[in-house]
């Protein structure tokens, strides 16, 4: 009853689509060119894996 759901959307990670809630050392950051929120887990920035910005195109790292 008048429950509100707290901010705490999951982000799954934009190179393995995993929940990064439950891998170690993610991160969420903003892309360089548009600003939109990326996250990547921990394993994905072990390996260095690539990622594409949904919005703009961007591929990192
Ligand atoms: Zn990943
Ligand atoms: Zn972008």
């Amino acid at each position: 009853m008048g429950e509100k759901r707290a901010e705490s959307k999951s982000h799954f990670c934009l190179s393995c689509g995993r929940d990064i809630s439950v891998i170690k050392d993610s991160v969420i950051f903003k892309c360089p060119n548009c600003d939109t929120e990326i996250a990547r887990c921990g394993k994905c920035r072990i390996k260095g894996a690539e990622y594409t910005c949904k919005v703009c195109g961007f591929v990192g790292p």
